[in-house]
């Protein structure tokens, strides 16, 4: 608790859908990486993600809800963390705060 952390949205980068609010931690700039623990909203990929929660393998893609453009692949990262790593280029991030 009381780590500092920055709020960003992340839109699709084809067609600009909204596609999810995230908390970063850390300096690093860029991400390269969404920790699915760290993603704020929407509620619908909550969801999404607890119902495949036996597996990584059984988590889907992170793909734009409205052209349906993968942005990101479930994979575990280093600390066995699951997290979708995100395709550079794919996506746009914009600092909230
Ligand atoms: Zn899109």
């Amino acid at each position: 608790m009381g780590q500092k952390y920055k709020v960003y949205d992340i839109r699709c980068g084809k067609c600009g859908q909204y596609v999810l609010t995230y908390h970063k931690y850390g300096a690093g700039k860029g991400i390269l990486r969404l920790y699915l623990h760290r993603i704020a909203a929407p509620e619908s990929l909550f969801d999404e993600i607890k119902k495949h929660q036996n597996s990584i393998h059984d988590v889907p893609h992170l793909t734009c809800p409205s052209c349906e453009e993968v942005l990101g692949v479930a994979a575990i990262s280093k600390g066995n963390k699951w997290a979708y790593r995100m395709r550079q280029g794919y996506f746009h991030r914009k600092l909230k705060k």
